[in-house]
């Protein structure tokens, strides 16, 4: 099978955006051993859309498009599929009670334009769009299949993996199963060092890493006849990446930090209670985030000003005087007093320099202090994590917190 990757938009064409779905695509193609002959891009044009699609066609078995299908004048590639296939446009009855209800879900207003997005060409398989109000959709003729998907990556990533992989397993003539695999403490280039070896010469199953604000994923791929075999492939691999990076791992098809740590206090039946600083809220929004997280999170203090810090969580005055409110102590009674205050197994605090300015020589930016207390012990944890460039600020908020949460999962 030899596939085309055609990507929409005269954004991509000037430069505007950086096309990272064909990327994304082509490494999820050669995943499922199809083959990538052609990557092209045309603009928001129909004529050079339709001029493109037929030369996509003629040298390829297969064209993935990716772009114009939202509800705007400018997106036609359905319409342009739809014709050079001859096929009519007919209502797909679920995908209008799914945009009706996302419409309505959102509290906004549905227009003709939105209506629109409901129709397909004739026959056409569906792929449900979870993030958005555009389907995706896939059209066969004549041993030629077309996928259309939409342009956003937040929209189209998961419609990937979720509804085109599965569709796509039919021509690859095998069944895959993944595993990721979640570190955190260690960087994507490190893991490729550590396990370089193994990744070059594991051709199946493949082990990828994926790389997200201080985390590391690797998803480990195997294909075979059934999932059963691919599953029996994948464990081997999992476990020998265990043995070597075992001390990074904080769980095995978890999603994130934050989910593996209500898992966490779910399973020991715990609850948590957060003093936030520097990150102003950042740790309860990241685990409230968690469905379920009801169970495990008892409030956060979101205590800003040293006055609060005195005032509500019963941090020392001398404490402040004497080591600031950037400090080890700090930390300690910061998290002692929110576990009284609120009655919580563990109490977590978070204080430090998020920058821009406010560093010292002797407290630079990025210097952060993470206490934890427990029933039994009161520790703080010192982070460094100034990077030096460019949303500095946000980056130590968010780093801070995955520390934190990560600590929490010791
Ligand atoms: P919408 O409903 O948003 O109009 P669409 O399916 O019509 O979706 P486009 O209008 O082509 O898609 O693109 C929408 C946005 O998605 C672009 O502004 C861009 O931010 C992003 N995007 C589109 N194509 C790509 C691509 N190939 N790589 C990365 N991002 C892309
Ligand atoms: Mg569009």
């Amino acid at each position: 099978m030899k596939a085309e990757i055609l990507c929409v938009g005269t954004e991509l064409l000037l430069g505007d955006i950086v096309n990272t779905n064909a990327a994304f695509i082509a490494r999820e193609l050669a995943r499922l051993g199809i083959d990538v002959y052609n990557q092209s891009v045309v603009g928001d044009n129909p004529q050079r859309l339709k001029e493109s699609l037929e030369l996509a066609l003629e040298r390829n078995d297969m064209v993935i498009m990716t772009g114009g299908l939202g509800p705007t004048y400018d997106d036609l590639t359905k319409e342009t599929v739809a014709e050079l296939f001859g096929r009519k446009m007919v209502l797909h009855q679920p995908s209008m009670e799914r945009i009706e209800r996302f419409f309505q879900h959102y509290r906004r207003v549905m227009t003709d334009n939105n209506r629109k997005q409901a129709y397909m060409p004739e026959g056409a398989t569906v792929f449900p769009n979870d993030n958005g109000t555009a389907p995706g959709l896939a059209v066969e003729q004549d041993g030629k299949i077309a996928i259309l998907l939409p342009g956003p990556p937040r929209e189209m990533t998961p419609m990937f993996l979720d509804a085109v992989v599965p569709y796509l397993e039919q021509f690859s003539g095998s069944t895959l199963y993944s595993t990721n695999v979640h570190l955190f403490g260690i960087g994507e280039s490190q893991v490729e060092t550590i396990l370089k070896e193994m990744m070059v010469s594991s051709q199946n199953p493949t082990i990828a890493p994926y790389a997200k604000e201080g985390e590391v994923r690797l998803r480990v791929t195997a294909s075979a006849k059934s999932g059963e075999e691919a599953k029996a492939m994948v464990e081997p691999a999992v476990e020998k990446i265990k043995e070597i990076l075992g001390e990074y791992i904080y769980g095995i098809d978890v999603g994130d930090l934050q989910t593996a740590l209500v898992k966490a206090l779910q399973s020991k039946n715990k609850k948590v209670a957060f003093a936030e600083s520097c990150t102003g809220g950042y740790l309860a929004k990241r685990l409230t985030e968690v469905p379920g997280s009801s169970s495990v999170f008892d409030c956060g203090v979101c205590s800003y000003a040293n006055e609060i810090k005195e005032r509500i969580l019963h941090v020392s005055h001398q404490t402040l005087a004497d080591f600031g409110a950037v400090s080890e102590q700090t930390a300690k009674e910061m998290a002692r007093g929110v576990r009284e205050l609120s009655g919580a197994d563990i109490g977590v605090s978070t204080t430090g320099i998020a920058g821009p300015g406010g560093g010292s020589e002797e407290k630079p930016v990025g210097l952060v202090y993470v206490g934890i207390a427990t029933e039994d012990s009161c520790e703080a944890y010192e982070l460094r994590l100034s990077r030096g460039y460019q949303d500095e600020r946000e980056y130590i908020r968010y780093l801070a917190g995955s520390h934190a949460f990560h600590l929490c999962l010791k």
